[in-house]
C-alpha cells in the first residue's frame, strides 16, 4: 500500500517522478504528491490519480533535480488534498512520504503539540515529520541521524524518504515491515518501493532490510546504517524486469492482459521442474529441507485474499495426495490468537507480493516457535522471500492489475508440484498413477489456451448478467475455492456482491436467495461429484435461478438445464482448478468492464497490502 519513489541527479525530476508514480499507482490511488528541491522546497500534492499532478504547471517546468513522490492508500484520514503525501514538518524544511502506519503516533502527536507544533493533516504520517524536525532542531543533529533518532521512538510499519531544504543534495530512506529499494545509475540515484519505476534507467538494486536507513547523494554510493548507527555492508543485485513486462502491451487493462497470459505463466511455473518425459516433478526450493518437508506432522498455510484461497485448494492436493495434515489459515487471524506451532510444523506463506504484512508476521511468529517456514511468492527478492528457511518462485513475472489472477493460477502450479514431489516421495499415491497425473499436468498450459478462446462467449454470458445486484457461485471439492475466487474477483472489481459457497451448503441458508434475478454460477466440472453437483443445480432452477455452469467438454446433462454453459476440456479433478478459474476471471472481468467500473484500480483496494 502506498508507492514511493525518489530522485536525484541531473535530469529533471518531476517526470521521472511522475511515471514512477504511475507505475506504483497498484499500490494505492486515493491521492498523491511530488516534492521538488530547487532552492525551496515546493511541494504540489491532490486528491485523485497521479494524472492529477501534470495539471501543476510549476512543478511541470521546474527543473529541479531532486525530489520525493506518493501515490496513497489512506489508513488515517480521509482521502483529499491536505491528507495527502507528502508531509512539510513546522518549519517547512523537511518533506517526507511514508508508507505503513505510525501506531504510537497518537502519544506522539501529543507530546509535539505540547512542544508547541501544529498540525495541517489528519495522517500519522505528518507526526513522523514533525519528530524528526523536533529532533534535528533541539540536537542540532543532521537529517540522517535525526531519522534515525526518531525511528528510534517510533512504533508501526514504515518506508519513509524525506527531503531537507537545507541539504539539497541528499535523500533520506528507511524502512521496516514496508519494502523499500534503492536503483544506482548512471551520477543518479533512485529510491522506490519496488523496482518499477527504476527499471527504465538501472537494473542495479540494493534491497533494504528492517532497521536500516539509506542516504543517497549526488556525489557518494549510497550508505546504509542501522537504526543503532552501524555501517552495514550491502550488496548490489541485478534485476531481471524488462519494461515490456510492466506495461500492457495491446491490452485495454493489465487484469485482462495477465488473464491471456496464464498459459505462459502457468509453464514458467512448472518449467523445469517436471518432466513426464522422464518422469518426475522436483521443486527445487523444498530440497534443503526435505527430511523435514517430508515429515512434517502438519502443514499449516497462511494466507490473505485470493492467496487464501489457493491455500484452501492446497488443503485438497496435499491431504488427498501426499496425505498430509493441512490448516489453512487467514494469516491475520492466525497470527493474532496464539496458535500451538511446534518444530514439526511446516508453515507455507504464499503472498503474490511478497509484502502482505500480515503474512509476514504470521510467519515470524512461525519461526520464532522453531517451525519451518517455507514462502511461495511472485517478487523476487521480497520480505517473504528473505525470511523464509526456504521457498519456491512462482515467476509469474509482474502482476499489475489489482485483481490477482495469474499470480493465483501460478501459486497452484507450485503447490500442485509440491503435494505431488511429497506424493511420489512418501508413496503416497501409486507409480501409475503419479505417471499419469504428471502427464496430464504437462497438457495443462495447452488447455488453458482453449479455455481462453472462449472470450467472446464469456463476453455474451457477461452482457445477460451484467446488471445483477447478488451473485451466488457454488462449487465442491477441489472447486469449492474456486467458487469463492469467482466471487472475489467478481465482489472487487464489479462492486457486486456476490458469494462463493460450497454447492450442498446452499441448502443451509443462500438457497433463500434464489429468485429469478440470482445469477448462480456453478463449477461443475468435477468428476467425483457430478450427480451430486446436477441435482444443485436442479435445486437451483426449480427456484428460477439463473444457471451459468462451468461444465467440461461433452457434457450432456448439465447443459439441458443451465441457462448458460461455458465447457473447458476434460481433466483430473486435481488439476480442474487450474481451467475452471479462468472463466470466472473472464466473467469479472468482462461484467466489470460493462458496469463502467475501473479494472485495474478497483475502488478502496491496493494490490500490495503492507499495512495491517
Ligand atoms: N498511514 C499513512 C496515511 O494514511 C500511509 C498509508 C499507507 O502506507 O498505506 O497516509
Amino acid at each position: 500500500m502506498c508507492g514511493i519513489v525518489g530522485y536525484i541527479g541531473e535530469r529533471k525530476a518531476f517526470p521521472i517522478l511522475l511515471e514512477g508514480l504511475k507505475r506504483l499507482e497498484y499500490r494505492g490511488y486515493d491521492s498523491s504528491g511530488i516534492s521538488l528541491l530547487n532552492g525551496e522546497l515546493k511541494t504540489f500534492k491532490k486528491k485523485g490519480k497521479v494524472s492529477e499532478l501534470e495539471k501543476f504547471e510549476e512543478a511541470v517546468n521546474s527543473h529541479a533535480t531532486i525530489g520525493i513522490g506518493h501515490t496513497r492508500w489512506a489508513t488515517h484520514g480521509k482521502p483529499d488534498d491536505i491528507n495527502a503525501h507528502p508531509h512539510h514538518s513546522g518549519n517547512n524544511r523537511l518533506a517526507l512520504v511514508h508508507n505503513g502506519i505510525i501506531e504510537n503516533y497518537g502519544t506522539l502527536k501529543e507530546y509535539l503539540i505540547s512542544e508547541g507544533h501544529e498540525f495541517r493533516s489528519e495522517t500519522d504520517t505528518e507526526v513522523l515529520v514533525h519528530l524528526i524536525e523536533q529532533i534535528q532542531e533541539s540536537k542540532n543533529l543532521d537529517l540522517e541521524s535525526a531519522v534515525r533518532y526518531a525511528l528510534q521512538k517510533v512504533v508501526g510499519a514504515f518506508a519513509i524518504a524525506v527531503i531537507d531544504r537545507e541539504h539539497p543534495n541528499i535523500i533520506v530512506g528507511a524502512r521496516k515491515s514496508s519494502p523499500l529499494v534503492v536503483g544506482i545509475g548512471d551520477n543518479e540515484f533512485f529510491i522506490a518501493s519496488d523496482a518499477t519505476p527504476i527499471i527504465k534507467y538501472t537494473n542495479q538494486i540494493i534491497y533494504l532490510d528492517d532497521d536500516e536507513v539509506v542516504t543517497i547523494s549526488r556525489d557518494d554510493n549510497p550508505q546504509i546504517r542501522s537504526l543503532d548507527n552501524k555501517l552495514v555492508d550491502y550488496h548490489i543485485e541485478q534485476v531481471d524486469l524488462k519494461l515490456e513486462e510492466i506495461e500492457k502491451g495491446g491490452y485495454d487493462h493489465f487484469m485482462l492482459k495477465e488473464i491471456y497470459q496464464q498459459d505462459e505463466s502457468i509453464y514458467e511455473a512448472m518449467r523445469g521442474r517436471i518432466n513426464a518425459g522422464e518422469g518426475w516433478v522436483k521443486v527445487g526450493g523444498m530440497q534443503d529441507h526435505y527430511n523435514r518437508i517430508e515429515n512434517a506432522e502438519r502443514f499449516i498455510i497462511v494466507a490473505c485474499g485470493t492467496s487464501w484461497h489457493a491455500g484452501l485448494i492446497a488443503e485438497y492436493l496435499f491431504e488427498e495426495l501426499a496425505r498430509i495434515p493441512v490448516e489453512v489459515e487467514y494469516a491475520s487471524e492466525f497470527r493474532y490468537r496464539n496458535p500451538i506451532i511446534g518444530p514439526k510444523d511446516v508453515v507455507i506463506a504464499l503472498s503474490q507480493s511478497g509484502e502482505t504484512a500480515d503474512t509476514l508476521s504470521a510467519l515470524e511468529l512461525a519461526k520464532e516457535k522453531g517451525a519451518l517456514i517455507y514462502g511461495i511468492v511472485n517478487n523476487v527478492g521480497s520480505s517473504i522471500a528473505r525470511i523464509t528457511d526456504c521457498g519456491s518462485y512462482i515467476h509469474a513475472g509482474p502482476e499489475i492489475g489489482v485483481a490477482s489472477t495469474k499470480a493465483f493460477t501460478s501459486q497452484l502450479v507450485v503447490l500442485t508440484l509440491m503435494a505431488l514431489d511429497l506424493a511420489h516421495k512418501r508413496g503416497t499415491i501409486s507409480e501409475r498413477n503419479f505417471q499419469a497425473l504428471i502427464s496430464e499436468f504437462e497438457l495443462i498450459p495447452q488447455k488453458v489456451k482453449k479455455v481462453l478462446q472462449q472470450a467472446a462467449h464469456i463476453k455474451s454470458i457477461a452482457s445477460e448478467i451484467k446488471s445483477a445486484s447478488n451473485a451466488l457461485y457454488l462449487g465442491r471439492g477441489y472447486n469449492f475455492p474456486i467458487a469463492l475466487e469467482g466471487a472475489l474477483k467478481l465482489k472487487e472489481i464489479s462492486y457486486i456482491h456476490a458469494e462463493g459457497y460450497p454447492a450442498a451448503e446452499m441448502k443451509h441458508g443462500p438457497i433463500a436467495l434464489i429468485d429469478m434475478y440470482m445469477p448462480v454460477i456453478v463449477i461443475a466440472t468435477n468428476k467425483n461429484a457430478y450427480e451430486k453437483i446436477f441435482s444443485n443445480v436442479q435445486e437451483v432452477k426449480a427456484r428460477k435461478g439463473i444457471v451459468i455452469a462451468i461444465v467440461s467438454e461433452g457434457d450432456t446433462e448439465i447443459k439441458k438445464i443451465a441457462d448458460f454453459t461455458i465447457e473447458i476440456p476434460n481433466t483430473d479433478d486435481v488439476f480442474s482448478p487450474l481451467l475452471s478459474a479462468i472463466p470466472l476471471q473472464l466473467l469479472a472481468y468482462y461484467i466489470a468492464v460493462m458496469r463502467g467500473c475501473n479494472v485495474d484500480q478497483p475502488r478502496n483496494l491496493a494490490k500490495s497490502v503492507t499495512v495491517e
